[in-house]
């Protein structure tokens, strides 16, 4: 069964159609990236499987149930996106627990699953830290700890990695990388970075103008690009 499926997904806003009959089907345990130019409805496509946005029409399901119309916090993923919004009187613990005190999960359960993540990425020593005492990629770290700690069905990721230096950007690849060996989570993930979807997707999906123009493996998308767009787009030799 696919962990995901998107379904003859339109989003207008007002009179500007963004996204055109988008149709993905994600199988469970799956890393597939998203990529095209920017202004091409990525965002907005993430938006509308968390549910942040209503859509125009379509249907997306989640572990095969209808949740076109539910709200994010009724649909089991979570999101790490490109602003990591911590809450800043918080403590990275306090932080990392929010969403898990949301769902009324009793405290010793909480605890255990704040240290597993934390060890998991290594910022067991900042715990007790605010966020402004953090560097930027520790606070992407803490950002993606509280998605980890719901273990939801779907992770999305919307340009997590954008905001780090170069060095930083290649060593949480290689982490999020593990991570997506070590749990074999699904997850759906944008990036307009040509060596990061080569490097982590099981599947890529290049999108132009609202449109998938194709979903293919990294080796086909790159080797057998299906016309001159995904072939400039990905770098593919003439
Ligand atoms: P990407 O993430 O690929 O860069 P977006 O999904 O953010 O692209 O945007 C796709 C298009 O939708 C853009 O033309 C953008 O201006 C438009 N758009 C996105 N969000 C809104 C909104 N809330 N209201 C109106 N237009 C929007
Ligand atoms: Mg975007």
């Amino acid at each position: 069964m696919s962990a995901l499926e998107i379904h003859q997904l339109h989003k207008s806003f007002g009179s500007t159609h963004v996204l055109k009959d988008v149709n993905i089907s994600i199988a469970s345990g799956e890393f597939l990236i998203l990529v095209g130019p920017s202004g091409c409805g990525k965002s907005t496509l993430m938006n509308a499987i968390a549910g942040l946005e209503p859509i125009t029409s379509g249907e997306i399901r989640i572990g095969g149930e209808d949740v076109t119309w539910r709200t994010p916090a009724e649909r089991d993923i979570a999101m790490v996106f490109q602003s990591y919004a911590l809450y800043p009187s918080m403590t990275v613990r306090g932080n990392i627990a929010f969403g898990l005190e949301m769902r009324k999960m009793p405290k010793a359960e909480r605890e255990a699953a704040v240290q597993r993540v934390a060890d998991l990425l290594q910022i067991s020593h900042l715990l007790d830290r605010k966020p402004s005492q953090l560097s930027g990629g520790q606070r992407q770290r803490v950002a993606m700890g509280r998605a980890l700690a719901r273990e939801p069905q779907i992770y999305l990721f919307d340009e997590p990695l954008s905001n780090l230096d170069a060095k930083l950007r290649v060593e949480m690849r290689t982490e999020i990388k593990k991570l997506h060996q070590r749990l074999g989570t699904t997850i759906v993930y944008v990036t307009h970075d040509q060596i990061e979807a080569m490097t982590l997707a099981d599947r890529i999906a290049v999108m132009r103008d609202g449109q998938v123009q194709q979903l293919g493996t990294p080796d086909e998308i790159y080797n057998d690009p299906i016309n001159m767009f995904v072939a400039g787009f990905m770098g593919s030799p003439a």
